[in-house]
């Protein structure tokens, strides 16, 4: 009977078996994100230090996307943050502007590699301190 091959799994392990498995996925993808230095938050930009703070959410909100089902499952739309910056929205916990004070819009946003967001606008300001300052222009285009 599985009922009762369930129940000696559930008596081994101390919690129901599926309780279990969630965990043991949920440390995989602790250490997935560890190793490739994604356990930054996506609200604060803040460290994500315990497993017990990780939480994965949808960059932007699914059920208002044009193909729910598709943005849900779409891996380019997720982020890594901490349990209470996603899921307080109280707006206090989220930056609106970078430290220089440039708004965090849309368009004004750009992820790095790692996943945290950066200011397009010091970007620039940064690439053209750097060009005036050597005087010579890039030709790179
Ligand atoms: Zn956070
Ligand atoms: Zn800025």
């Amino acid at each position: 009977m599985s009922d009762e091959g369930n129940r000696i799994k559930n008596q081994l392990l101390g919690m129901s078996h599926g309780t279990a498995s969630n965990r043991l996925r949920k440390m995989l993808l602790w250490q997935f994100v560890k190793e490739t230095s994604r356990d930054f938050c996506f609200r604060c930009d803040k460290q994500i230090a315990r497993i017990d703070d990780l939480s994965i959410e949808h960059k932007e909100p699914w059920q208002s996307a044009a193909d729910p089902k598709a943005s849900f499952f779409d891996l380019s739309n997720i982020a890594f943050s901490h349990l209470r910056c996603n899921t307080v929205h109280n707006g206090s916990s989220r930056k609106t502007q970078c430290p220089q004070g440039h708004p965090y819009t849309e368009e004004n946003t750009y992820r790095s590699s790692k996943g945290d967001r950066r200011c397009r606008q010091c970007n620039t300001n940064k690439k053209r301190q750097s060009q005036s300052r050597g005087e010579k222009a890039d030709t790179q285009g």
